[in-house]
């Protein structure tokens, strides 16, 4: 049976990345060798890095623009803190939409000043605040482009005085954005981009160097730079899938032609939420996400029904985040619309036997 999975993260990968990230384990380009067990320095592994480099500023519209794209380790979790370690002099601004945004503020906190320019928490983060000011004397400004938890998303960035840094770890390449609107931006690849392991970092150069700090070799930007993202061994697997996946978007037409399918998933997807009366959304509608629909059932007694409906129906990964509760729709660049309207079925046959 064909498995739709909605899950929030790690997340589904296209079938023909699948196939030949599996391939390279086994064979890598039939030199007898697998992409596991050759050098890191190797020919054949610094081409897939630079690949994959140059890719990532290609497909954003970064090439040529002082940008550097790096894949590092250590999750999104650790760029929370290397934003701060490289950006933070004396005080910074975050707008705390979130799960994440609040544990990136909690970790550049243990070093200067933060403000939060605004924030949603006092709702449930159901919401992105709007019409805030961004401090010109502070050092950055720091947001989350899409709250995987919650399922909001911004919609707009504001024009910022100060430097800006993004978390977009769920929603990176999947719509079109003025990527130049930011000069950090951050995002874990285990959402649109392949496998956990690895975290895609694209900084422009010129906001680097600016602390007085002494930075720690692996939390340094520059450091990173200055070797080609070879400072350590990288995480090849990772970084090879990710490659593959940012070949598959390039292929199918970039992000524009992603972010058609996307916008189609999501209406499908939310009409439903919206017109069936046995489902509530959680997000405010106008801050809704293209790639995490949360909702809950208006009645409870009919959870045990409908789980096993979504069962027999080949749904997985549909559970919401343990802090909301409910389901979670997860609907990332490679989910394909077929997913999404099997999914659709089940709320509507549920509405007509309740
Ligand atoms: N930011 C966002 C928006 C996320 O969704 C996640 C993970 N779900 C993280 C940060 C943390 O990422 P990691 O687990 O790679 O540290």
């Amino acid at each position: 049976m064909k498995i739709h999975n909605f899950s929030a993260g790690p997340s589904i990968l296209t079938q023909e990345v699948l196939l030949k990230a599996s391939e390279a384990v086994l064979d890598y380009n039939n030199d007898g060798l697998s992409l596991l067990e050759i050098s890191h320095r190797s020919k054949a592994f610094v081409d897939i890095m630079e690949k994959a480099r140059s890719l990532a500023l290609e497909l954003l519209g970064l090439e040529g623009k002082g940008y550097k794209a790096l894949f590092l380790q250590g999750g999104a979790s650790t760029q929370f803190l290397m934003v701060a370690l490289n950006l933070l002099e004396k005080k910074a601004a975050y707008l705390n939409t979130g799960t994440w945004s609040d544990k990136a503020i909690k970790e550049a906190k243990m070093h200067d000043d933060i403000i939060e320019v605004a924030s949603s928490k006092d709702a449930g983060y159901s919401y992105i605040p709007k019409g805030f000011e961004i401090p010109s004397d502070y050092d950055y400004f720091h947001c989350t482009s899409n709250n995987t938890i919650f399922g909001t998303q911004m919609k707009s960035f504001p024009d910022s005085p100060i430097p800006v840094a993004c978390d977009m770890s769920s929603d990176i390449f999947s719509r079109s954005l003025d990527f130049t609107k930011f000069d950090l931006i951050y995002a874990g690849a285990q959402k649109n981009m392949g496998p956990a392991g690895t975290t895609l970092v694209v900084v422009k150069e010129d906001i680097l160097g600016k602390v007085s700090r002494k930075i720690p070799s692996m939390m340094d930007y520059k450091v990173h730079i200055s070797k080609g993202s070879m400072f350590n061994t990288p995480p090849v697997f990772p970084i090879y899938t990710s490659m593959l996946t940012l070949e598959w978007l390039k292929n199918l037409g970039g992000i524009k032609a992603i972010e058609e399918i996307n916008e189609m998933k999501a209406r499908v997807m939310y009409s439903e939420i919206d017109l069936n009366p046995l489902f509530k959304g959680y997000a405010n509608k106008e801050d809704r996400s293209n790639m995490n629909a949360t909702f809950t059932l208006v009645n409870e007694d009919l959870k045990e029904t409908f789980e096993t409906m979504l069962k027999e129906a080949g749904i997985s990964g549909l559970n919401g985040h343990r802090s909301v509760g409910g389901y979670r729709a997860s609907m990332y660049n490679a989910l394909p619309l077929d997913s999404v309207k099997a999914l659709v079925e089940v709320m509507s046959e549920l509405e007509t036997k309740a």
